[in-house]
């Protein structure tokens, strides 16, 4: 799925997961990767279609800037 709030940068991601960390404890209240609505791999970031479209806080988790506001 594609974000209109937010800009996606793969080749400066680092795999630290912490925008997935967050996403899964906002939004399922568990420290679980797996159930992020934000999917990372080595070449690519994507959004599952229960990315909520005005969200954005993963971006404020990204210490490598390889998620910011668009
Ligand atoms: S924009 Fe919000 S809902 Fe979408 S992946 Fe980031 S934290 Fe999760
Ligand atoms: S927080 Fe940023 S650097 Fe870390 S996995 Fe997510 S996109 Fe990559």
């Amino acid at each position: 799925m594609e974000k209109t709030n937010v800009k996606a940068d793969a080749s400066a991601c680092a795999e630290c997961y912490s925008c997935q960390l967050i996403c899964s404890l906002v939004y399922t209240g568990a420290f679980n990767p797996l159930r992020a609505r934000i999917t990372i791999r080595p070449d690519e970031i994507c959004f599952t279609d229960e990315c909520v479209e005005t969200c954005s806080l993963c971006t404020n988790y990204c210490a490598y800037g390889a998620l910011t506001r668009s």
